[in-house]
């Protein structure tokens, strides 16, 4: 960020992180599973899946589909890509041994991730903006992006920012992270282009909470399923249980969790935890997960877009970045100033 003007001021800048809201920690960050995951659902090797692992607490991967051979296969696969991405500790479990770990699990089989971890996505937002500050970052809060524009003789890039005392920044470099609002705020950007359009696609994901004891000690996760990790539990770091997300498509956002959809939660968590009593659910909260389509086809991976994609130095978008965006998100800053001019 170069200068900024505020009505007859002018004070120089070296990074604004312009936010809707009134925290750094909110929209999607606020409602994730403070999960972090040494593997991605990532399918191809990119850099946001080659994650390092943390330390913390375990993850058991389970399925169950009749079949024990495609088991077998499915969970050597998904070992085989964790290896690829440098996390090597993956263990597979026959399901005598998977429930001497969780006596309350039931499955055919089962990975045991040891190095996936709970942390606190607040107290990792506020250390990251702490850092930031000392290299000269400020914060800027309920300052809403209204829309950015760009000199294409100078290369400038004007950002127009709302709220209580509206205002224009020019700078040399954009990174728009905007999470639910970057294709938005970047589609008039690349309308020039000749690149595919990305456009928005909300998919809600809701809660359960378990009211009583966690069944588990560790993290357990069923195999993925179309568009979502499956209804898996965690466990916050009070201690409190809860099941989801399951994957609700929605065409605008609400975050209100229907009862209702309790029936399919009782089932999906029976399959692998056929204890779970009656009665014992109730609704929690529902984030959205911030999908993506290029050229009309859902787009199954995180979308990272400079200048060799679009064309206009100095500008980052970042599109799409869903689970597992909080485990991978000091990779994706890396990959940003790598991709930044210098
Ligand atoms: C239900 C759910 C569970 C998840 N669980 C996990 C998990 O366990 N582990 C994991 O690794 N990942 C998880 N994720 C993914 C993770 O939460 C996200 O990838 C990550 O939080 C994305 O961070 P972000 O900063 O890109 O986006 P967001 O957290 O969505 O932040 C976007 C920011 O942009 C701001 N903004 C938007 N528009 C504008 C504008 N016009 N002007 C100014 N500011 C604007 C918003 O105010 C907000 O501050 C989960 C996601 C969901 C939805």
């Amino acid at each position: 960020m170069g200068r900024t003007m505020t009505g007859k001021q002018l004070i120089t800048l070296y990074v604004a992180v312009l936010v809707a809201f009134a925290g750094p920690s909110v929209a999607q960050t606020a409602q994730s599973d403070d999960v972090v995951r040494p593997v991605g659902r990532a399918p191809t090797q990119t850099v946001v899946s080659a994650v390092a692992p943390e330390e913390g607490e375990d993850e058991t991967e389970r399925r169950e589909d009749g079949s024990d051979a495609g088991l077998q296969d499915w969970l050597v696969e998904f070992r085989s890509r964790a290896l690829a991405n440098g996390v090597d500790d993956m263990q597979l479990l026959n399901a005598g041994e998977a429930a001497a770990m969780e006596p309350q699990l039931h499955c055919l089989a089962a990975l045991h991730s040891p190095s996936t971890g709970i942390i606190d996505s607040h107290a990792l937002m506020l250390s990251l903006l702490g850092e930031g500050e000392r290299h000269g970052a400020m914060l800027a809060t309920r300052s809403p992006v209204t829309g950015i524009t760009r000199d294409s003789a100078s290369g400038i890039f004007t950002v127009n920012v709302g709220g209580e005392t509206a205002m224009s920044l020019t700078t040399l470099r954009v990174i728009n992270a905007a999470g639910h609002g970057a294709c938005t705020l970047a589609a008039p950007l690349l309308a020039a282009g000749s690149q595919p359009a990305v456009t928005p696609v909300l998919s809600k994901g809701n809660y359960f909470r378990l009211s009583g004891k966690a069944p588990f000690s560790r993290l357990v996760y069923p195999v993925p399923e179309a568009g979502g990790l499956g209804v898996h539990i965690t466990i916050d770091l009070g201690g409190q249980a809860r099941f989801g997300p399951d994957v609700e498509p929605i065409s605008e956002e609400n975050y209100i969790v229907d009862p209702s959809r309790s029936a399919d939660f009782y089932a999906a968590v029976r399959s692998y935890w056929p204890g779970l009593p009656d009665d014992s659910l109730a609704p929690d909260y529902a984030g959205i997960r911030p999908k993506i389509r290029v050229g009309g086809a859902l787009y199954p991976d995180f979308l990272i877009q400079s200048q060799s994609e679009h064309g206009l130095p100095g500008l980052i978008n970042l599109f799409g970045i869903e689970s597992p965006g909080l485990t991978a998100c000091l990779a994706i800053a890396s990959e940003v100033n790598r991709l930044l001019p210098h």
